[in-house]
């Protein structure tokens, strides 16, 4: 079985090394600080079912590294979240959130529970519990979830509504909320419209034209991605999601299918399409995951055809298919740069709820793009400076920050 976590640190470790980071702080053990998360707050969530029944959730909180700001990052529901997945999502927050400059450090949280299996009475009580577990240890400027895989802004509306039945009327306790209740406009498109940004940047340096797009997920990240591809006129041939993956040479209309996956739950039986066995191997110029993590492993990465793939979701890829890909030429935007725009904007909203001052939808995406643009154009750089992949510039940057930040706050 593969650890998401132990992968992370593996590229942590090797960053390390280029960096030389033990010499040039010998006494702060920089690496061993991020292994070992700062917090682990781990419970149970009991729940009394609509039908009187008890089920009992195994739920999580990771405080990885508060080194450049309060601990950030979302919540993820899922039957699968166990320990090890929760701590590998906090340590990509570490990076993600110092690569592109947020005063924030890097947390995540998630219960093992299939949402779709709940009705919403039952969510809405199991937020509130978790949430009020948690009290003590999120606030404003101590640790600000956020959606996740399996949340949305629903779910955001009640943690913030539960916190304040227990603290202080505190918007900027969570991010990703309600824009009737201090959310951000722009803020459910911004992953997906910064992966396509992103893409597009990678796209312009390769030269690519008349590509085709592949999607592998079909959620909020790969759903906004697909919206912003469609608009732009460029051709979605291939889509999967839990239900199963479908292909059309000619390219979907992707309105219809955000319309048909609301009415029948998934992509499979769109009209027009043929069900295809891998979304990871179809043909297409550019692939984006964005489901899970190690979804692109060493198996199946010598079948990718795509000549660039852009990493909508946390951890896709595993250290051996990123060997196996960077090998055959594949080019790589990794998770922490490619999927940062959520982040980015759950910054803003928490700025726009302090100052009490709320954002037009343009300066939002304006401000978004600068620093995907900005974020972008450094890691290409420091890649072709260094010759190495845009994975290990973006991590590079990134840990050189954080060990910077280490060693000027000590440790006493
Ligand atoms: N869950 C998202 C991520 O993995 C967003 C986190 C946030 O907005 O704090 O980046």
């Amino acid at each position: 079985m593969l650890s998401a976590f132990d992968n992370a640190m593996t590229l942590v470790e090797r960053t390390a090394k280029h960096l030389d980071l033990s010499s040039k702080y010998p006494k702060h053990k920089i690496v061993e600080r991020l292994r070992i998360p700062n917090k682990i707050i781990m419970f149970s969530s009991p729940l009394q079912k609509d039908n009187g029944e008890i089920e009992v959730y195994s739920s999580f909180r990771v405080q990885h590294s508060d080194v450049l700001g309060p601990y950030k990052g979302g919540t993820r529901f899922n039957k699968n979240v166990d320990l090890d997945e929760v701590k590998a999502l906090a340590l990509w927050m570490t990076l993600k959130t110092a690569l592109v400059n947020i005063p924030f450090g890097g947390a995540k949280g998630g219960i093992a529970v299939d949402p779709h299996k709940l009705s919403v009475t039952e969510l809405e009580r199991l937020v509130r519990k978790y949430t009020s577990k948690l009290v003590s240890d999120i606030g404003p400027s101590v640790d600000i979830p956020a959606p996740d895989m399996g949340t949305g802004a629903r779910e955001m509306a009640w943690i913030y509504d539960e916190y304040r039945k227990h603290r202080e009327v505190a918007k900027g306790v969570v991010t990703g909320k309600p824009v009737e209740i201090g959310g951000s406009l722009g803020r459910l498109s911004a992953t997906g419209k910064g992966v396509v940004y992103c893409m597009l940047e990678a796209v312009r340096e390769m030269g690519l034209e008349n590509y085709t797009v592949a999607i592998q997920g079909f959620g909020n990240v790969g759903s906004q991605a697909a919206l912003d591809l469609w608009e732009r006129g460029i051709s979605i041939v291939a889509v999967g999601d839990v239900t199963g993956n479908i292909y059309n040479a000619d390219g979907f209309n992707i309105e219809e299918l955000v319309a048909y996956c609301k009415k029948k739950g998934g992509v499979k039986g769109f009209p027009d399409s043929v069900p295809l066995k891998s979304i990871i191997a179809c043909d297409c110029d550019v692939l984006l995951p964005c489901a899970m993590e190690n979804v692109i492993r060493g198996r199946n990465a010598r079948h990718v055809k795509a000549k660039l793939i852009v990493e909508g979701a946390n951890g896709p890829t595993t250290p051996r298919a990123d060997s196996l890909l960077e090998e055959r030429g594949v080019k790589v935007v990794p998770d922490i740069l490619a999927n940062a725009g959520g982040v980015i904007v759950s910054y803003y909203e928490w700025v726009q709820n302090r100052e009490g001052f709320y954002w037009t939808e343009e300066d939002v995406e304006e401000r978004l793009f600068n620093l995907l643009r900005q974020t972008y154009s450094r890691v290409s750089e420091y890649s072709a400076k260094n010759k190495i992949s845009l994975r290990s510039s973006a991590y590079a940057l990134a840990l050189g920050k954080i060990a910077k930040a280490m060693a000027a706050r000590g440790v006493q």
